[in-house]
């Protein structure tokens, strides 16, 4: 199964797309990883889009579409994907189609206020990535993953700022897909409010459908 995750900033996509990996058995591909694994590494993509990142703008279409035509040209995709955060507009899906058409769009749909209290509440794993919630999900010791030990982190554009600035881009440039995607036939709304246990569930029955 070839899917998209779609959803504002902090609607559960990368903590729905780890589970529902793990359930399929089918690699969960997220730009905003990928993006965050080369500032990391310090490569030539990372020092061009950390700035970017950092003020929660979107990254460049050639440079994200560049990115995603390479990671899916690898061979543990051959069974499927789970694309998380991208497309993220509309000539990146367009793009995506030629790549490789997405069999299922699961759109996360969630309110304002839950997504600021996930945002401002979030803390992830330098090391595996893992993702918690100081309130709703927090690590058995505080600061530190439970699954490898690794240091809790908040992410740069996790500052209040820069989620105002991501929302906007969300609302002007990735809602649309919405649209785009439902007229043709691919998309599956979702209530993305509850707990994650309670969300797979209703993914699960959702993708049945
Ligand atoms: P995420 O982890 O999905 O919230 O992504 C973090 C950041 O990475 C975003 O705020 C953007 O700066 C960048 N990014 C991730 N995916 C994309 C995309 N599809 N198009 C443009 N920028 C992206």
């Amino acid at each position: 199964m070839k899917m998209v995750f779609l959803g504002p900033p902090g609607a559960g996509k990368g903590t729905l797309a780890a589970m529902a990996s793990e359930h399929l058995s089918i690699p969960h591909i997220s730009t905003g990883d990928l993006f965050r694994a080369a500032i990391k590494n310090e490569t030539e993509l990372g020092k061009k889009v950390k700035e970017i990142l950092a003020e929660g703008r979107l990254v460049p279409d050639d440079l994200t579409i560049a990115l995603v035509r390479e990671r899916l040209a690898q061979p543990d995709v051959k069974n499927g994907w789970i694309l998380d955060g991208f497309p993220r507009t509309i000539p990146q899906a367009e793009a995506l189609q030629q790549i490789s058409p997405v069999e299922k769009v699961v759109n996360f749909d969630v309110e304002d206020s839950v997504i600021l209290f996930r945002l401002t509440g979030r803390r992830v794993c330098k090391s595996c990535g893992k993702i918690y919630h100081i309130v709703t999900m927090p690590p058995k010791n505080e600061g530190i993953c439970d699954a490898c030990g690794g240091a809790l982190y908040i992410r740069s554009d996790d500052q209040e700022s820069a989620i105002k600035t991501r929302l906007e881009a969300y609302r002007s440039l990735t809602a649309p897909l919405i649209q785009w995607y439902g007229e043709r036939s691919l998309l599956v709304t979702i209530d993305g409010a509850g707990k994650p246990d309670d969300v797979f569930q209703i993914f699960v029955k959702a993708i049945k459908g």
